[in-house]
């Protein structure tokens, strides 16, 4: 929420990993930027909400059975809804205990880390279970080569003596919008940030640590596998929790062509038609969280 109403974050920049994602997988969404982008601006509206969770998905759906998913059509939905602490209540200002897990991160010789396809998360859930299970709030997946890649949802930094890494793209990370927001707000501070590889021992050496995604914002991680990061002042990760709230609700001017705002003026401008009933709600009906997108033809084959 920015002081000119609901605004969507860097919506082109998950628009673009959305179609990306898509390509790498030969699936033909069948829309461009342009129109996904309104299609979202359409759904924050048409939910009247401020303040939200928005995951557009492509999925393939109906046709043929078996493993080959090129003949069967590709659909699309929207799906919207309030997500406060996904990490828990207490997570941005106490911090996070994390477990190193025992399941290696995907890596691009299996399944590609960089398009943010559904079956990824069947490696990430298995580590956030293992984690759960063992009374943590999160699990830190090493790669195949042992080193550092990120959380089951997020991505991770280091802060050592005032300078700040993050493990680089090759360490099977998903490439998240808000850890290039975090490297771009810490320049904009002149934290200097490094993307290299980072093994199990420097997360126990840390001076801070921190997960950052959409979902998750920053989070600061208090712990890793019984050992207490840093002393609980986090100075550098409150600086960038700070820069990073100032950006996504538009109080910090520097980057306002991050937010794409959901005013009605933007809405009595756009091309897509808006379905008049929603195709799902949930119970209860004053949460609508599901809203399948069907303004547009669902199947992109004859
Ligand atoms: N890694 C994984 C595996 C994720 O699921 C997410 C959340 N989308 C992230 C990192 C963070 O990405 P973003 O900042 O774009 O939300």
């Amino acid at each position: 929420m920015t002081a000119e109403g609901p605004a969507i974050f860097r919506l082109y920049d998950h628009v673009w990993r959305l179609i990306n994602s898509a390509k790498i997988y030969l699936m033909d969404i069948g829309y461009g930027a342009d129109e996904i982008a309104e299609a979202v601006i359409h759904t924050i509206a048409a939910n009247a909400l401020k303040e939200c969770y928005i995951r557009p998905i492509a999925f393939y759906s109906a046709g043929e059975m078996g493993v080959n998913p090129l003949k069967n059509e590709v659909d699309f939905a929207i799906a919207a809804w309030p997500w406060e602490a996904y990490l828990g209540e207490n997570a941005m200002s106490l911090g996070v205990r994390c477990m190193v897990s025992s399941w290696r991160r995907i890596n691009p010789l299996t399944l590609p880390p960089q398009a943010k396809c559904s079956a990824n998360y069947a490696n990430a859930s298995l580590a956030k279970i293992e984690a759960v299970k063992a009374g943590y709030d999160e699990a830190i997946m090493l790669n195949t080569r042992g080193m550092v890649s990120e959380g089951t949802g997020e991505n991770i930094f280091r802060v050592k003596r005032g300078v700040l890494s993050t493990p680089n793209a090759a360490a099977g990370i998903l490439r998240g919008i808000t850890r290039d927001t975090v490297i771009q707000l810490a320049m904009d501070l002149k934290i200097s940030c490094h993307r290299i590889d980072i093994s199990r021992e420097e997360l126990y050496t840390a001076d801070e640590l921190f997960l950052c995604g959409t979902a998750a914002e920053i989070a600061p991680i208090r712990e890793v596998d019984g050992r207490q990061i840093g002393n609980g002042d986090y100075p550098i990760t409150r600086r960038l929790q700070g820069a990073y709230a100032g950006t996504i609700h538009g109080w910090n001017k520097r980057h306002t062509d991050w937010l794409t705002q959901v005013s009605p003026l933007k809405i009595a401008t756009l091309k897509v038609s808006l379905p008049t009933t929603p195709g799902r709600q949930h119970n209860p009906p004053e949460l609508t969280l599901y809203y399948p997108y069907r303004g547009l033809p669902l199947s992109l084959r004859p």
